[in-house]
């Protein structure tokens, strides 16, 4: 089992709340590109192609970013059940390294590669 759970615990949760606060600042301004849209529709086609590129942006973005939290929960949920930092495929603890890069990862980085082919 890994060790010093509580600070990964601390890391997971100050890791959530930055992404639910970008999550929602992003969320604000797809409402703002929203207003935007309606008041020029029609007005200049070329704004209106741009306004529609960062709005596929932002929401791209905001798509990865709530994958993200959706795995910073699962982790959480780990360290809940003690699990946190062991491989969900073959059970090995994951390198200390790729955990510091991404603490919410589920596999080590032999699995993570083999998975990804
Ligand atoms: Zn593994």
């Amino acid at each position: 089992m890994i060790e010093n759970l509580a600070a990964w615990e601390q890391r997971l949760r100050a890791a959530r709340a930055e992404l639910l606060r970008r999550i929602e600042g992003r969320r604000q301004r797809l409402a703002g590109l929203q207003e935007d849209t309606e008041k020029h529709y029609s007005d200049h086609l070329a704004d209106m192609a741009q306004l529609d590129q960062d709005r596929e942006t932002e929401v791209l973005l905001s798509e990865q970013e709530i994958r993200q939290l959706r795995e910073i929960e699962a982790a959480l949920e780990r360290i809940r059940t003690r699990t946190f930092g062991l491989c969900e495929r073959c059970g090995r603890p994951i390198e200390p390294e790729r955990l510091d890069l991404l603490p919410y990862t589920r596999y080590c980085a032999t699995c993570a590669q083999s998975l990804e082919t």
